[in-house]
């Protein structure tokens, strides 16, 4: 369960987020929408604990996120839960970040083993499974390097899934894709919903935020627009905004 009340964040002068509030069911994928700079990437940061709140509370997998004050108590009670919730939620980014010098295998394996203390044994079975989860069975022993996009944000999804996280959230995962490999990432996204995987999604994927979201959030300008089923978003939008942003998609 997720949880964002009145979320502020500044960068500076900048509010880059203003009084943010949003609900995440458990199982339930939703998909970010917004143009450039509306603070889609800045959210997802804040939810896993990278940026520091200056208003407002998040509850993430029952971790609970406040703005710091200012002592250095504080600042390592703040570090320690945001570790927490990295241990807990996976985070997928546009340019794959998988290690360059680590094989995949020793790429999915390293934080079950250092963070969770799994046996390399255990970890390694669990590594193959996820590898062939997303079709990359015969890649195991081969460097990021060695792979198309397409094969590494699949691995980068295997990685994040290592740690069995309660939710995984995605920045804007198929973006650096050439066209032709967009669907391989996209799919395992969807398998990973049918599965019940809780998922938030920062995407100009429409098809696929049409098809496979419970919930579009529209952000401009800091601010949430407005919330709906796809069905509501793309036929029946409340705000204006919406539509106008979405003639942008077709
Ligand atoms: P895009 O679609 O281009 O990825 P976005 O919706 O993800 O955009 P953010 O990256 O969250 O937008 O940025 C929101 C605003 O905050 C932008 O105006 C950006 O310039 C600003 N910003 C983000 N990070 C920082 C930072 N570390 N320092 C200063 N300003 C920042
Ligand atoms: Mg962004």
């Amino acid at each position: 369960y997720i949880s964002i009340k009145n979320l502020s964040k500044r960068h500076g002068n900048l509010e880059v987020l203003r009084n943010i509030n949003l609900e995440v069911t458990p199982g339930e994928l939703t998909v970010l929408i917004g143009p450039s700079g509306c603070g889609k990437s800045t959210l997802l940061r804040c939810l896993n604990g990278l940026e520091t709140l200056d208003s407002g509370t998040i509850v993430i997998n029952g971790v609970v996120l406040e703005k710091n004050k200012n002592s250095s108590h504080s600042q390592s009670d703040f570090d320690k839960k945001a570790r927490a919730i990295r241990e807990n939620v996976g985070m997928v980014f546009q340019n794959f970040n998988l290690f360059p010098h680590l094989t995949l295998l020793e790429n999915i394996t390293k934080a079950p083993i250092v963070v969770k203390k799994m046996t390399q044994k255990e970890a390694k079975e669990k590594a193959k499974d996820l590898l062939a989860k997303v079709g990359l069975s015969t890649h195991a022993d081969h460097y990021p390097c060695q792979l198309s996009g397409g094969q590494q944000q699949r691995a980068a999804i295997a990685r994040a899934l290592a740690m069995s996280p309660k939710a995984i959230l995605y920045d804007e995962p198929t973006s650096a894709l050439d066209p032709g490999l967009v669907h391989e990432v996209l799919q395992v996204m969807r398998t990973l919903d049918n599965e019940g995987m809780t998922q938030i999604v920062v995407t100009h994927e429409m098809r696929f935020a049409r098809d496979v979201a419970d919930h579009i959030v529209h952000m401009q300008d800091g601010k949430i627009v407005e919330i709906g089923t796809p069905e509501q978003i793309f036929t029946s939008p409340s705000d204006d905004r919406t539509r106008h942003f979405l003639r942008n998609f077709n």
